[in-house]
C-alpha cells in the first residue's frame, strides 16, 4: 500500500509532526537505514527500541539504568521489503516504529549537517541509546543510555503519548547530540547558559525537523500566504503552527527580561520576580533570534528572486509604516503566493537548511567549559558569512542585539553596513577561530559530568501542561 512506484532505498516510516496539534495523518518518511537492514524493535546499530509491557517509574541514574529486563511488547517488526510504514497507527508496534522513526530522522537531518556519524558520549560503556515508548510519567528525559517518553492525560480525559509527537522526541535527542558534539563542563562549573543554550538549541533541533515534514511547511505558509515576516505579526507563525518549539521561538524575549534569574549554588534557581523561571526563559532569547533570522533568510530570497516587490518588503519597518500599509502588505503576498506557491516552499527550506548548517557549525567549535551566548552567536554569524549570506551581516547581528546577545567581541569578521571585512575562508571552507571541539565525534563523554549537568536540566512544564483533547 506504498505510494507511488518509487522503490525506496532507505527504510520507510510513518511520523506525525505534531499529533496533539492536530496534524491527524502521518506523513510517510524515508529515512536512511538501508531497507531490510534494521532489526525488529526497530533497532540499528546506535539505537535499540524496547516497549515495556508497564514501566511504573523513569530512569534516574546511576541507580536506576538500561537495559530494561522488565516484560515487554512484542517488537515492532519490517514488513516483506524491510519497511516499518504498514503498522496500525493504533497498534503498540506503531508506538514502538514512531519513537524510533523520529530518533533516527533527528540524526539523520543532523549527521548530514555535521559531516559525520554522531558518536553518542557514552557509547564507551553504553553503546546503544534503549528507545522507552512509554512510561508512566508526565514528561520526557534523555540521559545515558537511554531516551524515554511519558505521556499525559488530555482535556477529554483521554492519554496523549509523547513519543507521537515529533517535536517532543527531537527535543531529547537534541541534547543527546549537544552532549555528544560539545560535551559537558566538569561537574561544579555548569552554568545558566550553558543550560539555557542546551533548551535553546534542544528546541531549534526540533523546529528545524518540525519543518521538514512537508504538511507542516505547506500548512504554515498557506496559513500565513507566505508572509512570515510582518513585524507587527511576529507571532504569527506560532499562532497558526500549535508546535510548542515554534510558539516559544516566536517570544519577544531579550536577555534584561531574564536578567535577574540566577542559578544558585545548589542547582535552584532563584527567579525574584516569583514567577518560577528558569533555563527555558533564559533561552527564549538565544531561540528567538535565531528563528527570526530563519525569516529574514526566507524573506531575502523572496525579494531577491523577485517574488516580492522591494517595497512589499516589511525589513525595517515600524510598527506605524506596517499599520498604515497592511492592506497592501497582505495582498502583495497573497497574489505572489498563489502565483509562485513552490519557490515559496522551497524559500522556507533553503532558510531552514541555512540555519541548520549554522547551528552545525556552533555545535562543531563550542567548547563546554567557554560556552557563553556570545561565542555561540559569534560562531552563528561566521558560519552564515560563510555561506554567502555575508551581506545580510549587519541585519543579522542586528537580530541578535535586539534581543541583548552580543557577539561582537568574539567576531572573527568585521561588520560593516553592506559589506563585510576579511571573510573567514579559504578554499570554500570556512576557517573556524576556535579550534575544533575536542570531543567531535568522540565516546569519551564524562560520566560525573554528565549527571551533575543533566540533573540541572528539568522539564517542569510537561507535567505541567494538559494537552488539548
Ligand atoms: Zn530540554
Amino acid at each position: 500500500m506504498r505510494a507511488g512506484p518509487r522503490q525506496a532505498a532507505g527504510t520507510m516510516f510513518r511520523l506525525y509532526p505534531a499529533y496533539a496539534d492536530g496534524f491527524a495523518e502521518p506523513e510517510r518518511v524515508e529515512l536512511s537505514p538501508p531497507a531490510g537492514s534494521l532489526r525488529p524493535g526497530p533497532a540499528d546499530g546506535a539505537m535499540a527500541t524496547v516497549n515495556p509491557l508497564r514501566k511504573d517509574r523513569p530512569y534516574d541514574p546511576p541507580g536506576y539504568m538500561p537495559p530494561y529486563r522488565g516484560p515487554v511488547h512484542h517488537p515492532a517488526l519490517p514488513d516483506a521489503g524491510g519497511h516499518f510504514d504498514t503498522i496500525p497507527v493504533e497498534s503498540e508496534q506503531f508506538l514502538a516504529a514512531h519513537t524510533y522513526g523520529s530518533v533516527r530522522r533527528t540524526l539523520d537531518i543532523w549527521e548530514a549537517e555535521l559531516g559525520h556519524r554522531i558518536v553518542w558520549w557514552h557509547a564507551d560503556f553504553l553503546p546503544l541509546l534503549e528507545l522507552i515508548p512509554m512510561v508512566q510519567w508526565a514528561n520526557a528525559h534523555s540521559g545515558p543510555g537511554f531516551l524515554e517518553m511519558g505521556r499525559q492525560p488530555t482535556a477529554s480525559g483521554g492519554i496523549a503519548p509523547f513519543c507521537l509527537d515529533y517535536d517532543v522526541l527531537a527535543h531529547e535527542t537534541g541534547h543527546a547530540i549537544l552532549f555528544s558534539q560539545i560535551g559537558t563542563p566538569e561537574a561544579g562549573t555548569v552554568t545558566r547558559e550553558f543550560l539555557a543554550f542546551h533548551e535553546s538549541f534542544a528546541d531549534l533541533i526540533a523546529i528545524i525537523g518540525i519543518l521538514h515534514f512537508r504538511a507542516v511547511a505547506a500548512h504554515v505558509l498557506r496559513e500565513t500566504e507566505g508572509d512570515l515576516y510582518r513585524p507587527s505579526d511576529a507571532s504569527r507563525i506560532g499562532i497558526i503552527s500549535r508546535t510548542e518549539q515554534i510558539r516559544m521561538a516566536t517570544s519577544a524575549a531579550t536577555m534584561a527580561d531574564v536578567a535577574d534569574v540566577e542559578l544558585a549554588p545548589d542547582g535552584s534557581w532563584i527567579d525574584p520576580s516569583g514567577q518560577h523561571r528558569n533555563q527555558h526563559a533564559i533561552a527564549e532569547p538565544l531561540t528567538g533570534a535565531v528563528f527570526d533570522i530563519l525569516v529574514e533568510f526566507y524573506q531575502d530570497a523572496l525579494v531577491r528572486q523577485g517574488l516580492i516587490a522591494p517595497a512589499a518588503d516589511a525589513r525595517g519597518w515600524t510598527r506605524q509604516e506596517v499599520a498604515r500599509d497592511g492592506a497592501l502588505l497582505d495582498r502583495a503576498f497573497a497574489d505572489a503566493f498563489a502565483r509562485f506557491e513552490p519557490l515559496f516552499r522551497a524559500a522556507l527550506d533553503r532558510a531552514r537548511d541555512l540555519v541548520a548548517a549554522c547551528i552545525a557549525h556552533v555545535m562543531l567549535t563550542l567548547k563546554p567549559e567557554t560556552l557563553t551566548f556570545a561565542r555561540v552567536t559569534a560562531r552563528f554569524l561566521e558560519a552564515a558569512a560563510a555561506q554567502g549570506e555575508a551581506p545580510l551581516m549587519p541585519a543579522l547581528l542586528g537580530q541578535f542585539l535586539r534581543r541583548g546577545i552580543d557577539p561582537r567581541p568574539h567576531l572573527e569578521i568585521a561588520v560593516r553596513p553592506g559589506r563585510v571585512r576579511r571573510l573567514s575562508r579559504a578554499r570554500g571552507r570556512l576557517i573556524v577561530p576556535e579550534a575544533p571541539n575536542r570531543v567531535r565525534g568522540c565516546a569519551c563523554g564524562d560520566w560525573r559530568s554528565f549527571l551533575a549537568a543533566r540533573r540541572l536540566m528539568i522539564h517542569p512544564h510537561r507535567e505541567q501542561a494538559v494537552v488539548p483533547g
